[in-house]
């Protein structure tokens, strides 16, 4: 099958799961996904499928980052903050919705490959570092909307809960192991904050401190979940 035939398949997918915020499927149309995989997985590109992109990380699945992307509600006006760059994948679809994203790896590797690609891709309205993006990105905050694409053991980290504007959505995946998963969407309000749970997901942790790039770390502390309500918003 050829790639513009995958492709469209693809999103028939995502429409028939759920996905009907046409931005966001316009968005998927638009960004080759092909560019932020290695040359070997080319032929999956538009399977819908998560895919290896090297130091242990994963390019989400397209229909994850089409329901994280469609929950986080983005609007041209937004500044977005998305912990965990990986591929670049993610970034390069937020940065077709709205004003600049802000996005963080904690392995150097990944976040220079990300850039070559955002660039080669000519994607100018992303902005990233090689940080632990659990601090979030205190220089530039606050943010309309922050996206956490590792899963976060027990709740929130308290930087990002601080950094997201009155009025602003987080949407961070959470659960202690890969079984127990579930999305998050945290609104912020005037007087504090509303949790909602959304759909099952399977992601890599959210871990602390810049990698060394040598087998990673893992989390040392698990704390407790952090849920204020929980209603399902999520049909799949
Ligand atoms: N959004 C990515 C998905 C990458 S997988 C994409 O579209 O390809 C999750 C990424 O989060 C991994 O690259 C991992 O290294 C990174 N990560 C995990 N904990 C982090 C932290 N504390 N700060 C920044 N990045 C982190």
């Amino acid at each position: 099958m050829m790639a513009v035939a995958r492709k469209i398949r693809l999103i028939m997918k995502l429409r028939k799961s759920g996905i009907t915020d046409t931005a966001v499927l316009a968005a998927i149309e638009r960004v080759p996904r092909e560019a932020f995989i290695p040359a070997t997985f080319h032929d999956q590109a538009y399977e819908d499928t998560a895919l290896p992109i090297g130091r242990g990380q994963t390019i989400s699945q397209p229909l994850v980052v089409a329901s994280m992307t469609q929950e986080l509600k983005v609007n041209d006006r937004h500044k977005v903050l998305e912990i965990g760059t990986g591929s670049g994948y993610q970034a390069a679809i937020l940065a077709k919705l709205c004003r600049r994203v802000y996005s963080i790896e904690r392995h150097r590797p990944l976040l220079e490959t990300a850039e070559k690609r955002l660039n080669d891709l000519r994607i100018r309205n992303i902005t990233c570092k090689a940080a632990d993006g659990m601090k979030g990105w205190i220089e530039q905050a606050p943010f309309d909307r922050i996206i956490v694409t590792a899963a976060a053991s027990g709740e929130p980290p308290q930087p990002l809960l601080d950094q997201l504007s009155v009025g602003g959505i987080l949407i961070i995946p959470m659960g202690r192991d890969k079984s127990s998963q579930f999305i998050y969407r945290i609104n912020r309000h005037e007087t504090g904050y509303h949790c909602e749970q959304l759909m099952p997901v399977r992601f890599v942790p959210l871990l602390p401190n810049i990698a060394r790039d040598e087998p990673d770390a893992v989390p040392d502390e698990q704390a407790d979940p952090f849920v204020l309500s929980a209603s399902f918003a999520f049909q799949n």
